[in-house]
């Protein structure tokens, strides 16, 4: 391959690098995308197969501080590239939208997230994106990039005018985002904030007992809390312990918790929507004889299995009293060992530090190298916040790419 001027190279086929190959070439740039997998989108395909949330309602200044204090910039990157632009970009590929209760944003029922993939696929063809799939970027040359085909093992270096890493995360490795880039990063002195896992599941050391016969089943309705945060939600028992939307929302509290060797404590709140005095009042109301698991599920609705929980986390003379009782209905104590392993998280925190990147996304030790989407040190909570980040950083970095061109 050999060098031609103004070709702009996208490494990484996920959300960033797609959007930032969508607007280069909307742009009038020669652009070529270089994914290592044999299709691209990996990712954004299992991130189909539960509820799809590609992004959330939620309005701008609220958005940005989904994205927590040590992440700056977030404010223009989604100003730039909004949430409601998205959405319009969605349905720029004749495809519909639709806001759900909780403010989340998720295609309308009637078509995959593949599709919407396959349109972006078509469109992308036809402002002559070119797709070069099964090329792993190996690092950097002097001048440009080293990429091996991974169908013939053969090494070739490609030095475009400008260069936009996109290689995502270090979860779900079978997807293509294995977080092996760290190391080209290295070797030319960038520094990389160490991966750990992001909305992630929370490890408890149930007794066997507890983990045989409580099995996996939802918590509804409930308010989880760790270090002053508290989430609501649905949150499930599982064999390792816990997951579901607040718990994954807490894992920046868990696992600096967990960092500062300090006890992880997780708080439940089996009752939110009752004040304490509500509680008490209807524990105060006279058993008559029967057992806690029959009065609890009569005066509370809490059934299988709150009270094998209550007992699995705490003492008895915790449920002695109705004051006691209805202290740990609000406060149930439940000590987490550990995040559930990074291959498994949902997202992963930590990646390119900011202070090697300028205000346009671009490596300060690489002019014309841009960075976007999860490989970026910023985590945020699930709720669509993730993939708007990643088209929002992939934006603004091809819009950084524009700029730096220009000046060339
Ligand atoms: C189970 C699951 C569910 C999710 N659900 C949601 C959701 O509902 N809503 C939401 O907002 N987010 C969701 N996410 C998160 C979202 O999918 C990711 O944040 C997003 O895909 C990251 O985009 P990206 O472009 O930065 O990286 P990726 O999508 O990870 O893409 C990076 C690409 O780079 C390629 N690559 C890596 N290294 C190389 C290399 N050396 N050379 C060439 N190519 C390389 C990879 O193969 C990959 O295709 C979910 C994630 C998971 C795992």
């Amino acid at each position: 391959m050999t060098n031609m001027p103004q070709e702009v190279a996208i490494i990484g086929g996920g959300p960033a690098g797609l959007l930032a190959a969508q607007h280069l070439a909307e742009a009038g740039h020669r652009v070529r995308v270089f994914e290592a997998q044999a299709t691209v989108g990996r990712k954004f395909l299992v991130a189909g197969h539960g509820g799809f949330n590609l992004t959330n309602a939620e309005p701008l200044p609220a958005f940005a501080t989904r994205y927590a204090d040590r992440q700056p910039g977030f404010e223009q990157f989604l100003a730039y590239f909004s949430p409601a632009d998205l959405r319009q970009w969605v349905a720029s590929l004749g495809l519909d939208t639709f806001v759900g209760t909780s403010g989340r944003i998720f295609p309308t029922a009637d078509y995959k997230p593949a599709q919407l993939l396959r349109a972006w696929l078509r469109h992308l063809q036809e402002l002559g994106v070119a797709l070069h799939t099964r090329h792993r970027w190996l690092g950097f040359t002097p001048k440009g990039l080293r990429l091996r085909d991974e169908s013939t093992g053969q090494e070739t270096e490609v030095c475009p005018a400008a260069t936009v890493l996109a290689l995502g995360g270090a979860s779900w490795a079978k997807t293509g985002s294995d977080g092996r880039w760290t190391q080209a990063f290295q070797e030319i002195g960038v520094r990389c904030v160490p991966f750990a896992p992001a909305n992630c599941g929370a490890e408890v050391a149930w007794s066997a007992f507890f983990r045989e016969k409580a099995g996996r089943v939802p918590l509804k309705n409930m308010a989880l809390s760790c270090a002053g945060h508290t989430v609501r939600g649905e949150i499930m028992l599982t064999d390792y312990g816990l997951e579901g939307t607040p718990v994954y929302a807490l894992t920046p509290a868990l696992r600096a918790a967990l960092a500062s060797g300090g006890p992880a404590t997780l708080l439940l709140n089996l009752k939110p929507d009752l004040t304490p005095e509500q509680l008490l009042e209807k524990l105060r109301k006279p058993r008559g004889g029967k057992s806690l698991a029959a009065f609890l599920e009569q005066a509370l609705r809490l059934g299988r299995p709150i009270p094998m929980l209550l007992r699995e986390l705490a003492p008895a003379e915790a449920t002695a009293t109705p004051e006691a009782l209805a202290h740990l209905l609000h406060h149930l104590p439940i000590p987490a060992s550990g995040l559930r392993p990074l291959d498994e998280a949902i997202s992963t925190a930590g990646g390119v530090a900011w202070d090697e990147l300028d205000a346009h996304l671009m490596l300060r030790r690489r002019p014309g190298t841009f960075v976007a989407g999860e490989m970026l040190d910023w985590e945020a909570p699930t709720g669509g916040y993730l993939l708007q980040g990643c088209f929002s950083t992939g934006a603004w970095a091809a819009r950084g790419v524009q700029a730096w061109l220009a000046e060339q």
